[in-house]
């Protein structure tokens, strides 16, 4: 029979890979408790409607990359590309925002028909917060600093945070003239992408990826200078926050995100390890989003970062301080006992010691090779356990087992094979000296 391979962009993590992930994941579950930000978790499959009205038709987003079909009811259904309009959802759904801000966070798997390639999936993971019910400049700071952190917290290094403001509808409407106006004026040096956008979503033509499109946009009209006296002085407020917490960043007038929801704060975090996928984390304030889903008029600002990009930085930070945060975050961690076993009583009677110590919290890899003694030792080296525990037919007819320090010197114990606890004993008596 021929060999079944997974879709297109659809990647399997392997269990080395799931072990940093569910390091990445352990610290941020901690760092969000620590904030008082709650988890939220909502379906991978929502209704078309839901996306179309709360990202906006003009996105690739939307236009290109989102997994749509028909269930058998005959209801457009649409595996989720994002985690914003799935909360926001839930949270107007359940009457979340009558009870005051929420603060929420998520993780999961995110859906778009993209070109794969390195940083960029079809399904992709996506760690995200939104703060739904605040609208200060100090809560985007807060927010932006959640990101900043974490990402700290996580030992990521060599990144950059770049904020703009894309200012109240009014202040993008102004500036959607003035730019269309500057860009048909030379719509002849505009890749056909931008060409295309020009009637659709203009402003997105700022985020294009062409290298000449960037060259032109150099001075092209920039939105900050649209901006009214009142977004203006936010956004001011907003640097100043950032400034006084000491973290650093540059102001990208260009910076508009994918997203048509966005309003004032926008920001990206970006790395200079990750080619041309470089942008770990996006985020901004969305102030629109909540009635536009048929909520009430709540403010909100969040940011997605991606998992896939977010461990590729990882990982190049790990290869250059194999002593750092980063590092020891992803390595590997070793059983306490490797039990090392052979022959037909003794076997059995492993099987028991070990399920009676995992009983007890230790952690025991149990050698179920029945390979010769010699080889299962060499195994229990290379496990990294801090202990063999060894049985073998003569223990087991004699009722004990050897307990033998494997990262230091020391004595071989004998132990009762049928008292458990009284081997845990030992061995944190031993961890303690
Ligand atoms: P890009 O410009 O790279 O396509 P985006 O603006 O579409 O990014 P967002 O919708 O803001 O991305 O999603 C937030 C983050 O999720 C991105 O910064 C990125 O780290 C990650 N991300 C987005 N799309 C993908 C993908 N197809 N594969 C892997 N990660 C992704
Ligand atoms: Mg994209």
């Amino acid at each position: 029979m021929s060999q079944l391979q997974s879709l297109r962009g659809m990647v399997d993590l392997l269990p080395e890979q799931t072990r940093r992930w569910q390091a990445v994941e352990a610290v941020a579950r901690d760092h969000f408790r620590r904030a008082g930000i709650e988890e939220i978790r909502t379906p991978l499959l929502e209704v078309t409607e839901l996306f179309a009205r709360g990202i906006g038709e003009g996105t690739d987003v939307v236009g290109k990359e989102m997994y749509s079909f028909l269930d058998r009811g005959e209801r457009s259904c649409t595996l989720r590309p994002e985690g914003t309009a799935s909360a926001v959802r839930a949270a107007v759904q359940h009457g979340l925002l009558s009870q005051g801000a929420q603060k929420l966070w998520y993780a999961g798997p995110m859906f778009r028909y993209e070109r794969p390639q390195a940083g960029r999936q079809r399904q992709f993971h996506q760690i995200g917060v939104e703060c739904l019910g605040v609208s200060s400049a100090r809560s985007d700071v807060e927010v932006i600093a959640l990101a900043w952190d974490l990402l700290a917290a996580l030992g990521v290094q060599g990144l950059e945070l770049e904020i703009n403001s894309l200012g109240t509808p009014e202040d993008r409407q102004r500036y959607r003239n003035q730019l269309v106006a500057w860009l048909e004026a030379r719509v002849d040096q505009l890749d056909s992408d931008s060409q295309e956008r020009l009637a659709t979503n203009p402003l997105r033509i700022l985020d294009s990826k062409n290298k000449a499109t960037q060259a032109l946009l150099v001075d092209a009209p920039t939105l900050l200078e649209a901006l009214s006296p009142e977004s203006a002085s936010r956004f001011e407020q907003v640097q100043e926050l950032l400034s006084q917490l000491g973290i650093p960043f540059q102001v990208n007038t260009r910076l508009v995100r994918g997203l048509d929801y966005y309003g004032h704060t926008a920001f990206e975090i970006t790395s200079d390890q990750l080619g041309a996928q470089a942008t770990v984390c996006g985020g901004g304030r969305y102030d629109g989003l909540v009635e536009q889903l048929g909520g009430p008029a709540t403010p909100a600002i969040g940011w997605a970062l991606g998992m896939e990009r977010l461990l590729l930085v990882l990982e190049a930070a790990a290869q250059a301080d194999p002593e750092g945060p980063a590092a020891r975050l992803t390595a590997p961690s070793p059983p306490t006992v490797y039990l090392v076993n052979r022959g037909e009583a003794a076997e059995s009677a492993a099987l028991g010691v070990a399920r009676s110590l995992r009983q007890l919290g230790l952690s025991v890899e149990l050698d179920g090779s029945g390979a010769a003694f010699g080889k299962q030792f060499k195994r229990a080296d290379r496990s990294g356990a801090a202990w063999a525990v060894v049985i073998g037919d003569e223990e087991a007819a004699a009722g004990v087992l050897r307990l033998k320090p494997l990262l230091r010197e020391g004595e071989e114990q004998r132990l009762a094979l049928n008292a458990p606890s009284e081997l845990a004993e030992a061995l944190c008596q031993a961890e303690q000296r």
